[in-house]
């Protein structure tokens, strides 16, 4: 009797080990696979960085449902990381290519060239970039002539204005929720000069949506070099709520391609504009 028992304890242990020998092989063939699939990705996809390969690896095991494209951009912009965490220093400062969200930040002092005040179409002493606040104004202009209207609410903050908003939502809101509508100093486009609020005269800016100027700038916006910077459905991405009164200069160009591909400038900077700056 005492046999046949080790022999069956024999016998489990044995197909417990062959069990443990499979799911190691299974393990390291998919790893091996993956990897393979990644590497060649590298021919195909010309915003691929090498030294962020490992990074395409895990991400597209944790989001295999992604394309191949989205899981290089999103990782290109960090968003295996989460927010807040690796963040570098704005490149392309006082140019219109700017990235500030939050991975990409400008120092305290960062105070944009060129910046102008706003005369027709705005709420109060308003600045912007000159070249933004051209193409702001005759956008303005334009939208007149079939008797709607747009004013700047908001568009240059600097840094301390933005630290007193940001603290004074703290003192009623969690930071995990004030993290989804306001950025935090330093993280806030508002401080390249290249952002605008607007609102309509007369309805509130936060029902900006249910407007026709909203319309009119959903059709027409890209035509000046303006995009909507935190589109609906696109909170994973750029990691604010959906603003449908935020507008962002980044040139006729890139808005044209943003507009037409349905993507953020945070995807366009991935794919177009990173690639030129050399990160390790
Ligand atoms: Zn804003």
């Amino acid at each position: 009797m005492k046999k046949v028992i080790v022999y069956i304890g024999l016998f489990i242990g044995l197909f417990f080990c062959i069990g443990i020998f499979c799911y190691i092989r299974y393990i390291n063939s998919s790893n091996h696979q993956t990897k393979k699939y990644i590497q060649s990705l590298k021919s195909k996809i010309n915003y691929y960085i090498p030294t962020y390969q490992q990074r395409y690896i895990d991400y597209k095991q944790k989001h295999w449902n992604l394309s191949d494209e989205d899981v290089v951009t999103y990782v290109n912009l960090n968003l295996d990381k989460n927010f807040y965490t690796n963040t570098f220093p704005s490149p392309y400062q006082n140019t219109k290519y700017i990235l500030i969200n939050k991975f990409y930040y400008v120092d305290k002092k960062y105070v944009p060239n060129h910046l102008k005040i706003i005369k027709n179409c705005t709420k109060g002493n308003i600045y912007l970039v000159e070249e933004a606040l051209t193409h702001f104004e005759q956008m303005c202009k334009d939208i007149k002539k079939e008797n709607l209207n747009i004013r700047a609410i908001s568009a240059y903050r600097d840094y301390n204005y933005q630290l007193n908003l940001y603290n004074r939502y703290l003192v009623n809101d969690t930071k995990e929720n004030v993290d989804t509508y306001s950025a935090r100093p330093g993280y806030s486009e508002h401080q390249s000069g290249l952002t605008v609020d607007i609102d309509n005269l007369v309805t509130d800016f936060n029902d900006f949506e249910s407007t026709d100027e909203f319309l009119w700038m959903q059709k027409n916006a890209y035509k000046y070099g303006f995009i909507l910077r935190y589109p609906k459905d696109k909170e994973n991405i750029t990691g604010y709520m959906y603003e449908s009164w935020h507008y962002r200069y980044v040139g006729k160009k890139v808005a044209t391609y943003i507009k037409k591909h349905n993507i953020t400038f945070d995807e366009y900077y991935a794919r177009f504009l990173n690639t030129m700056v050399n990160y390790s």
